[in-house]
């Protein structure tokens, strides 16, 4: 091998000490019956730093909270980040577990590589990732559909103006106690299919969970909900006819038995929720498609009463049934309203083996050992 692989195959990572400290002033946490999404921070964050000629570097462990940006950082003018979403569950016996964590390290390499920003060291994150919710883990909310969410992210930092990948970044993990993502539970929700705004297209950014992504959805999330859906249905970027994502969650549709769900290309985000789903669903002998599907073909399905049930996965909502499809001037009903016997089997097993209740026969779960 030449020395440039071997450049392009090492990830870089200068220091792999993580630096702690701890706060002198723990914060009151919050009402576990009452966590909503995302509002509320634990004590501690997780930080480190990239430049050039250092690599990834200085990781530390710090308290909470806000910190200095230079008026021109690059990411305020050009938006240059990336994210992730995962969760950390408490089992019956105590024990702290993550869910299939490798796979959101490895996308958010795939991420960066899309948005120029240079790879990190996979397996230093996960371990500076295990060390922060060690850290704070009496943070992890037990009640039933709660969790520990975890977000880490990415983002330029070079104090330039110019159109140009920074040469500076930092890559930060923080933490939040979650409840249910919907407020409704697992009832099922509204969904507009978009008419006219598209997510992502080929060649674009759509397979990156880039921040940019979710800033150019959210027109088309409001002018949904001014219509009284709670998410969208987003098509295809070329001829507004495929079936590709519902609000940031994959899709699945269950038309005559077959579960059917759109292929992953370029400007579909390759869900890890997804992957699980169709693992268990081939492992349950239920048949699946991953292929084109138009919403004509849902709309046809539903007519000849085919369309049995239908749903949007993700690790926030893990399952979320649809129950409602609107699209131009036709509403279709899905289910009766209720949720679908698959969909509700899904949702039992993957929180099952997520929070420790049941078998994890795929070797899903990893568990900290403190
Ligand atoms: C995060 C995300 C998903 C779901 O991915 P999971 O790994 O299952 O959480 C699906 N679509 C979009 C657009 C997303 O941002």
């Amino acid at each position: 091998r030449n020395r440039k692989e071997r450049g392009k195959k090492q990830r870089e990572c200068s220091n792999v000490k993580i630096s702690v400290v701890k706060t002198t002033t723990p914060r009151v946490k919050p009402d576990q019956n009452n966590l909503g999404f995302g509002r509320f921070f634990t004590d501690h964050m997780f930080i480190m730093d990239y430049a050039e000629d250092l690599g990834w570097h200085d990781a530390r462990i710090i308290p909470y909270g806000p910190f200095p940006m230079d008026p021109a950082c690059a990411v305020m003018h050009y938006g240059q980040a990336v994210f992730e979403g995962m969760k950390a569950y408490r089992s019956p016996e105590g024990k702290i577990l993550l869910f299939r964590p490798e796979q959101n390290m490895a996308r958010l390499n795939r991420s960066n590589q899309r948005m120029s920003i240079p790879q990190f060291d996979e397996d230093f994150a996960l371990q500076a990732i295990t060390q922060l919710v060690a850290l704070d883990r009496d943070w992890i909310p037990e009640a039933p559909g709660t969790a520990l969410y975890l977000r880490p992210f990415v983002f330029a930092t070079d104090s330039v103006l110019g159109v140009r990948a920074s040469s500076t970044y930092r890559f930060m993990v923080i933490l939040s106690p979650v409840g249910p993502y919907y407020q409704e539970g697992l009832n099922p929700v509204s969904i507009w299919v978009e008419p006219h705004y598209i997510r992502a297209v080929r060649g674009g950014t759509g397979y990156a969970k880039a921040a940019g992504n979710y800033a150019g959805s959210l027109l088309a999330q409001k002018n949904a909900q001014a219509k009284g859906y709670s998410q969208v249905l987003w098509l295809d970027g070329l001829e507004r006819k495929y079936v590709e994502e519902v609000g940031a969650m994959n899709v699945f549709f269950n038309i005559g038995g077959v579960l059917i769900t759109p292929d992953l290309g370029d400007s579909i985000l390759p869900g890890i929720t997804r992957d699980s789903v169709l693992t268990l669903l081939r492992s349950w002998d239920i048949p699946t498609e991953e292929r084109d599907l138009e919403v004509a073909e849902i709309f046809r399905a539903h007519a000849e009463g085919r369309l049995v049930e239908a749903f949007g996965c993700g690790t926030a909502a893990v399952i979320s049934p649809i129950g409602r499809l609107g699209w131009k001037d036709q509403a279709i009903e899905i289910g009766g309203g209720k949720i679908g016997a698959i969909s509700q089997r899904l949702y039992d097993t993957v929180t099952g083996i997520q929070t420790g209740r049941l078998e994890d026969p795929f070797g899903w779960v990893l568990e900290l050992d403190n």
